[in-house]
């Protein structure tokens, strides 16, 4: 393991640029699909300084890569909030004369020639975007560089999407952590110490001449129209519809952050509440700046420094936020935990129950065993604090952090079925699915991640459901069938209830199936 990918691109774009020989015509900002935003857009802010200095118009690119969206298990809802947002950019952008120009590309490997022959076409002598951090990405970005550079095309990557950027906080033995608790002490420390580094507040992108909408080549550029749907991302439109109402476009719906978080560290784990930001979609896909919500918080606890303070909602909250730094540091240092493979490789042994889904873990031999995966699926286990949040995650594309852990605990323990099998269904159905933090989450509750629950810690879905949703209200919504049951029925419906109600009976008897996960969890590679 190394974070060899990322060092090399910083090494690259550090290094000695040798002067430019190419005639600029413009400034060109290459906005990536975790930047969904104008405000406080590192890479946008810098471009536009530029385009000022130079007195160059600055021109702006999405490129869509439904190959990419493929590869990472993008999800329809996914693609369809990155869609809205770029169809909303479009016209703020346009306000500021500012062409944005969105191209689909495939296949994924032409990208690097594809922006390299935009940036000769609308002359295009320096190029900024924000670093993306997965593995393909910065192999893709590499290239873009050794294009560039002997074309005298200045490259720039700017850290955007952490609040502090991956690589920078290491143990005393230079090593990158694994455990989260110490991460997060000295990422608090740095951060305060150098709150003006991190938590730098990047201007407005500036507006271009209004002569630039006339202006040969680039009038052009400000035609093409972002399309509403992508082949094989198609939402229904009932689904399409929903998604729109829960989880609207634009920069505007992320903004208050503060109303949001101040019962965090009173309720953040109960799922019948809605006590934490919801903020998740916006974040991911960058519609919202990490910073920002930082620089919010500081402002809500009127303190000049950030404070992660346990016993205030919003102290307790920044540190989730601190999860989401630990996992994106994660990926960069040990990138095979995104190739499939589990950070601790004792477990990689693990035997899982069969099923047949090619490309992950073993070969799938039962039927019966695709049929439990489909029972999870589709929230039709039997247990049903299980079946709500499965529900609660195909409805919405969402579902509370408690409810994302007892369904993947489920999965991997009680069902015994491989983790990264539920991280693609994750994928999939998620609208703010995040390789790093979904797989983080993931390896947290298969016990194969760094700093993970230790596996013999097996969640009883059934207290669980006590804790998370002790009125039943989240059960009861997400459930029907189950709505005339109260107190301990509702958690753990007796078998003729349940037959009665028509809901499944438990798929599987939670102690049975602890004792078989705490036998191949001690022993990997038996049965
Ligand atoms: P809040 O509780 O308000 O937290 C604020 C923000 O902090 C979140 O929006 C998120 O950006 C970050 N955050 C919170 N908890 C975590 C965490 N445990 N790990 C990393 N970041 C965190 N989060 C995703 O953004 N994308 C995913 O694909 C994803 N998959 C997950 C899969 C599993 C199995 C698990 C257990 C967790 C996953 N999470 C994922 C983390 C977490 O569940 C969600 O970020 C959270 O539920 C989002 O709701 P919120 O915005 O109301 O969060």
């Amino acid at each position: 393991d190394s974070n060899a990918p990322l060092s090399q691109l910083i090494a690259l774009i550090s290094g000695e640029t040798p002067p430019s020989t190419f005639k600029s015509r413009s400034v060109l900002y290459w906005m990536r699909m975790s930047d969904l935003r104008l405000r406080d857009n590192k890479a946008l802010s810098r471009a536009s300084q530029k385009a000022k200095e130079d007195k160059l118009p600055l021109i702006a690119l999405f490129i869509i890569s439904p190959q990419d969206y493929i590869a990472h298990d993008r999800g329809a809802r996914k693609i369809d909030f990155l869609l809205r947002n770029l169809a909303a950019l479009k016209e703020s952008f346009s306000e500021l004369n500012i062409p944005f120009h969105t191209a689909s590309i495939t296949p994924r490997k032409s990208i690097p020639s594809f922006v390299l022959s935009f940036c000769e076409k609308y002359g295009a002598g320096y190029l900024f975007a924000n670093y993306e951090y997965e593995l393909d990405e910065l192999r893709r970005d590499i290239d873009v560089h050794a294009c560039a550079a002997p074309k005298g095309i200045q490259v720039n990557f700017e850290h955007d999407q952490c609040i502090v950027e991956p690589g920078v906080l290491t143990t005393k033995q230079s090593n990158a952590y694994v455990v989260y608790s110490p991460y997060q002490r000295n990422w608090l420390a740095t951060l305060n110490a150098n709150l003006a580094y991190f938590l730098e507040d990047c201007p407005f992108p500036e507006a271009n001449e209004e002569s630039i909408r006339s202006l040969e080549p680039f009038s052009c550029l400000f035609e093409t129209p972002v399309p509403s749907s992508l082949d094989g991302f198609q939402l229904t439109e009932n689904d399409q519809e929903k998604m729109r109402e829960v989880w609207p476009e634009g920069e505007k719906f992320a903004a208050d952050v503060s109303s949001r978080v101040t019962q965090y560290d009173k309720a953040r784990d109960r799922m019948d509440t809605d006590t934490t930001s919801r903020l998740s979609a916006y974040l991911s896909s960058g519609v919202i700046s990490a910073r920002e919500c930082v620089r919010a918080t500081m402002v809500l606890l009127k303190k000049n420094k950030v404070e992660g303070d346990r016993s205030s909602g919003v102290g307790r909250w920044i540190q989730e936020l601190a999860w989401r730094d630990f996992y994106k540091n994660i990926l960069t240092a040990f990138p095979r935990v995104s190739m499939g493979r589990p950070y601790l490789e004792k477990f990689s042994n693990v035997v899982w129950e069969n099923h047949k889904v090619s490309g992950v873990g073993r070969a799938g031999t039962g039927d019966e065993d695709v049929d439990t995966l489909k029972k999870w699926k589709t929230g039709m286990t039997g247990v049903p604090i299980v079946d709500a949040s499965m529900r609660c995650i195909n409805a919405m594309g969402w579902v509370h952090n408690r409810g994302r852990m007892i369904a993947a605990m489920f999965l991997t323990k009680d069902l015994m079925i491989d983790w990264r099998v539920g991280e693609r269904y994750f994928m999939e159905q998620l609208v703010d699915g995040d390789l790093s933090s979904n797989n983080g989450g993931w390896q947290w509750c298969a016990s194969t991640g760094v700093d993970p629950c230790p596996y013999f810690r097996i969640f009883n879905p059934h207290n669980q459901s006590l804790k998370a949703d002790p009125n039943g209200d989240f059960i009861r919504h997400w459930i029907p069938e189950l709505h005339s049951l109260k107190g301990s029925d509702l958690h753990n419906p007796p078998r003729e209830l349940a037959d009665k109600l028509g809901y499944p009976q438990a798929i599987v008897s939670h102690n049975e199936a602890r004792e078989r996960a705490l036998r191949r969890y001690r022993n990997p590679g038996a049965k």
